[in-house]
């Protein structure tokens, strides 16, 4: 989150000053209010609008990421750490785009960046509920009562999961692990590994596969590609 002022002197309108007396005067608008007072912060997701000019002009891009483990989704960090977003800039994207929903650091897989703000705004609303396919090594055998609880629900944060779907991939006896398909329509934050602390199965790796109707086919870890329009449609 940034102070409109300084959003507004990055984007280009005016001097941070000039851009303090547009707000006062109440020419600039935050998703459809005006504002007038100073202090107010935006972040990516809000709307400016200056002079009923929106800020972010920018044609709309939508690209898809395999995200590498190590790396933090956002679009900066405080601490330095690399983000998806420096792996697109990095091989010379120069839209201001953001990921949709996230991924944990250790998380690998399926991540979609773009720069439009009301479709992002609208795939990450429960209500839209995307449906995300993830693979989970986990600590233990899984049984057939576990995949159940997956399915009908466990209670994360004092709440019940939605239904879900669970199919055991492989168990390693050795080991004592198993791979486990987990389809969830929610996207609470951490949900995959608090469903399986809740079955008392920890997650030591986690991939996202899907994401609605996208998958990584031809992807390899830390690869992106930009969306084509067809594939922009279906998830509209
Ligand atoms: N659920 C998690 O626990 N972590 C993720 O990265 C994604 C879903």
């Amino acid at each position: 989150m940034e102070r409109l002022q300084k959003v507004m002197a990055e984007a280009g309108v005016a001097s941070r000053r000039a851009s303090e007396k547009l707000i006062a005067s109440g020419h600039v608008q935050v998703n459809g209010k005006t504002v007038t007072e100073m202090g107010i912060k935006v972040g990516e997701h809000d709307e400016v609008v200056v002079d009923g000019v929106p800020l972010h002009q920018e044609a709309h891009v939508y690209y898809l990421l395999n995200k590498p483990r190590s790396v933090i989704t956002s679009a900066h960090d405080d601490k330095g750490r690399r983000t998806v977003v420096d792996i697109l800039k990095e091989e010379g994207v120069e839209e201001r785009v953001y990921p949709v929903g996230r991924l944990d650091y250790d998380t690998t897989g399926i991540l979609l960046l773009t720069n439009d703000g009301e479709l992002a705004n609208r795939l990450m609303h429960p209500k839209f509920e995307v449906e995300k396919t993830y693979i989970a090594k986990v600590r233990g055998i899984i049984n057939n009562n576990d995949l159940k609880q997956l399915r009908i629900g466990v209670e994360v944060n004092g709440r019940l999961t939605k239904k879900a779907k669970s199919r055991l991939i492989e168990t390693d006896h050795k080991k004592q692990t198993s791979l486990v398909k987990l389809t969830i329509h929610e996207g609470r934050y951490h949900q995959v590994k608090l469903m399986f602390d809740a079955i008392q199965h920890p997650v030591i790796k986690l991939h996202r596969e899907t994401y609605g109707p996208l998958d990584l086919h031809g992807l390899q870890s830390g690869e992106f590609r930009e969306l084509k329009q067809d594939e922009v449609k279906l998830l509209k």
